[in-house]
């Protein structure tokens, strides 16, 4: 098995800011699709890397180059607002791997750790705001962009009030808590005359965008079932997870923080947006960690050619993987939507290739984008519009279950581009 770059710890379970150790990191098995298989066909890395990049609609994508970092003084300066696991592990220590985007604020309820990370990083400690001078960013032109990495229940509140302050928002996913909060903040951002962008980091990552260009370009045949499978068990004696089990924090349960990976997934492996849902939730009774949201759901959805996508989401196991069944192939991802590693196959029914690519910083490339899309006023691959049809997305998935019925998705969304 090759070596891919990973960290040694996820999370500090004390929110102390981790240094990223890029070592070697084989936390999904050799299970996991390739070790069982003979790979009857290869294709080299630098022949999929000859073909990347292209974005997660399958465009050509100038953005995800090669490109040399561009001068410190003329990237994107970010304030990061939220020090949790997700700024410490994964994004903050990126910044070192962007092209176009520096770390100039941080914003957090906690001075203590917000230093220790403006030391770790070089922050200026006058460049520190809690939530209550928050709104003081304005008077920083160093901030251009605001990331914004809270639980989702501060989504709109912090993103609206960046906006507000002048500065281009990114904010992480389940976008918001409800479309009316989706729509002020895209409201927020264009009165300001400002970008916003959500945080989907698999438009970024290069086993994605391959598969898509796979499937676009019908390696396929014809594409009928899509089936995603996103879950992983949580545990509320870790600080991260006990927002996640509070409804009125997260918005939702594992379908809000997990499941939306595989709900947007199966709209950008299809390409098409769903025109009916069904689904079903269970929460086993007695489980302490499911009081006020759920552990399993399970949808199913019906786009406009004719393809049924199935997908499940859960609190109580792990699960990571894309399934898209096609008349000709057949491709698998496992894990599909992992931080560190991937695995791409396609099988036909004598054959199967093992996917070859370099894994990739995504966290980064997902920052290099926004900075590039601010500093050439270029289209944004996963803006506010894209979030708020997951939000909508999500939501009609609750209802399905909750009624038992099937419902029409009869609102108009159409991707970027
Ligand atoms: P954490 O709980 O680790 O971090 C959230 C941070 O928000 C806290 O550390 C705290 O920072 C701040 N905060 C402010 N108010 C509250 C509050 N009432 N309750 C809890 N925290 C609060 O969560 P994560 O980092 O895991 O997730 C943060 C966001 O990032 C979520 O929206 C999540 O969905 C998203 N995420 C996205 C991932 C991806 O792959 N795209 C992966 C993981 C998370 P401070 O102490 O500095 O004030």
């Amino acid at each position: 098995m090759t070596e891919k770059p990973g960290i040694e710890k996820d999370q500090d379970e004390r929110g102390e800011p981790l240094r990223v150790s890029f070592l070697s990191r084989r936390r999904f098995l050799q299970g996991a699709g390739g070790g069982l298989l003979a790979a009857t066909s290869l294709s080299t890395m630098a022949a999929a890397q000859e073909r990347l990049p292209v974005d997660a609609i399958g465009r050509p994508d100038p953005q995800m180059t090669t490109e040399p970092p561009i001068e410190p003084e003329r990237r994107v300066g970010y304030a990061v607002v939220g020090l949790g696991q997700y700024a410490l592990n994964q994004i903050i220590p990126s910044f070192a791997e962007s092209r176009s985007s520096r770390l100039v604020a941080l914003v957090s309820g906690n001075r203590e750790k917000a230093e220790r990370t403006a030391d770790l990083y070089g922050v200026s400690h006058d460049a520190i705001y809690d939530y209550d001078s928050y709104d003081r960013i304005a008077e920083n032109d160093e901030i251009e962009a605001v990331y914004v990495i809270l639980p989702p229940a501060l989504h709109a509140e912090y993103s609206i009030r960046a906006a507000r302050a002048g500065k281009h928002v990114l904010c992480e996913k389940p976008m918001a808590m409800n479309a009316e909060e989706c729509a002020a903040m895209i409201q927020a951002a264009s009165e300001a005359g400002r970008k916003l962008m959500i945080g989907y980091r698999e438009h970024y990552e290069p086993h994605n965008l391959e598969a898509i260009r796979r499937i676009r370009e019908g390696e396929l045949g014809t594409v009928r079932v899509i089936q995603t499978d996103t879950s992983r068990p949580i545990n509320p004696d870790v600080p991260a997870d006990q927002w996640r089990v509070q409804r009125d924090l997260a918005g939702g349960g594992s379908l809000f923080d997990i499941g939306i990976y595989g709900v947007n997934g199966a709209r950008y492996l299809s390409g098409e947006e769903p025109v009916e849902i069904r689904a079903m939730t269970h929460t086993p009774e007695g489980d302490a960690r499911f009081g006020d949201v759920e552990d399993v759901v399970s949808w199913q959805m019906r786009f406009p050619s004719g393809i049924t996508a199935m997908g499940s989401s859960a609190f109580s196991y792990q699960a990571n993987r894309f399934s898209v069944e096609g008349t000709e192939a057949s491709l698998q991802m496992q894990p599909a939507t992992d931080y560190y590693e991937h695995n791409l196959s396609i099988r036909t029914q004598d054959s199967v290739e093992e996917v070859q690519i370099d894994e990739a910083n995504q966290f980064a490339r997902q920052m290099d984008h926004f900075s590039e899309a601010i500093l050439n006023d270029s289209e944004i691959r996963s803006p506010g519009e894209e979030g708020m049809q997951d939000v909508r997305l999500m939501l009609a998935i609750y209802e399905a279950a909750r009624t038992g019925q099937p419902v029409a998705v009869d609102w108009e969304y159409g991707r970027p581009g």
